[in-house]
């Protein structure tokens, strides 16, 4: 790779929602062209990028088409073919390889990748059989969870198991192959936080994000995390060492578990930006975006400072029509729309970001729209 991709070269990014349409803001507001492949007419990057090549994620064609148009290729999400994509690396710049791909890909390699970059993370076997989960529950004991080791999201893939009566019907995930058995956490909290990387090895972390989920999608963030100074910078260390034992080029998200004793344990990494990294659009010097560009195109990381406290609050599909009434009345709140044509439940279509001085007031005023209340 040159030294730097220039404003004016062509970003391609494989993958077509939300996070490709908030790469390509950034990428276009610094004089970038982008294009994009998704199968999906009109999807939300399509709507902001200059071009679209309409095709499967692993048309390979297609690939090499956007590759042929593009100066350097970019991902917005861990299931992309990293055989395709090592077939088009000739052709174009790949800065952020696809080792990374294929850690993230596949949960078994993730916990031993962290494990092995003494990173805690809950204690966890590979199961292959019922023998081995009977076997395993015996040394991790109850509860525990059980994972699929590829394709899981938001809560997919999962079985929690309470007690050994449990075993028999977790087992049935075996059928969609290897799994991996984790010690439950007892957490306190569920944080987050992004960390970006360039090729001369300079990193840049931003503050760590307070996540709450609701059936296991993620619903808000708070920024800063209601954790002491000295665990978020724990924390923003194990995302440094995380994307220099990677050689990660790019942006990263790790999830991690805080318990009430203060220990930490990574649960997940995206090799990408992160739904819970959008509050950093309004409440940081760069956006995840923003330093995503800057690391994929070879540019230098400035730190990142938090301008303001944030809270992020995501609008799923049956959110959508009363949220989108808030830019009536909440003039100051920032709402996003992904520009998605179907609102379905439980879909991601847009989210808010709420600066503020006085957390209690901004959680409380959230609450008094009823938007997100049940
Ligand atoms: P994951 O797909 O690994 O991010 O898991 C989805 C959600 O399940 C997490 O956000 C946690 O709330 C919960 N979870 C997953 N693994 C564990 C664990 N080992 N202990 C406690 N909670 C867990």
């Amino acid at each position: 790779m040159s030294k730097w991709i220039k404003p004016k070269s062509t970003i391609g990014i494989i993958g077509g929602g939300q996070l490709g349409r908030m790469m390509a803001f950034s990428a276009k507001e610094r004089g970038y062209q982008v294009g994009v492949l998704d199968p999906t007419p009109n999807c939300p990057t399509a709507q902001v990028a200059d071009w679209h090549i309409q095709a499967a994620y692993d048309d390979t064609e297609a690939l090499l088409a956007l590759a042929e148009k593009s100066d350097v290729l970019t991902y917005e999400f861990e299931n992309v073919d990293a055989a395709s994509i090592q077939q088009v690396q000739d052709n174009v710049a790949v800065p952020q390889g696809t080792d990374l791909l294929l850690i993230t890909q596949n949960r078994l390699k993730e916990k031993e990748f962290l494990k092995n970059s003494g990173i805690p993370v809950a204690t966890y076997a590979k199961i292959e059989t019922i023998e081995d989960l009977v076997l395993q529950s015996k040394t991790i004991g109850f509860p525990s969870v059980l994972k699929t080791i590829r394709g899981g999201y938001d809560g997919k893939g999962q079985f929690v198991l309470q007690q050994a009566s449990d075993i028999a019907s977790a087992a049935t995930l075996l059928e969609q192959g290897t799994c991996i058995l984790e010690k439950w956490v007892a957490f306190q909290l569920e944080v987050s936080v992004m960390v970006a990387r360039n090729e001369s090895g300079a990193t840049s972390v931003f503050p760590v994000s307070e996540n709450i989920h609701e059936n296991n999608i993620l619903l808000q963030s708070i920024v800063p995390a209601r954790i002491p100074e000295g665990l978020q910078r724990n924390v923003q260390q194990i995302a440094e060492t995380i994307a220099h034992k990677m050689n990660l080029v790019g942006v990263l998200g790790i999830e991690l578990f805080i318990t009430e004793q203060g220990e930490i344990f990574a649960n997940e990494l995206a090799p990408r930006p992160h739904n819970s990294g959008h509050y950093s659009i309004e409440a940081c010097t760069d956006s995840q975006f923003d330093m995503h560009v800057r690391a994929i195109c070879g540019y230098d990381l400035p730190a990142v400072e938090l301008l303001r406290p944030a809270v992020m609050v995501n609008i799923l599909g049956e959110h959508l029509e009363r949220a989108l009434e808030l830019n009536e009345q909440k003039p100051a709140w920032h709402v996003h729309d992904y520009g998605k044509v179907a609102a379905k439940r439980g879909r991601k279509m847009g989210h808010v970001t709420i600066l503020t001085t006085d957390l209690e007031s901004t959680l409380a005023e959230i609450e008094e729209t009823t938007i997100w209340n049940h």
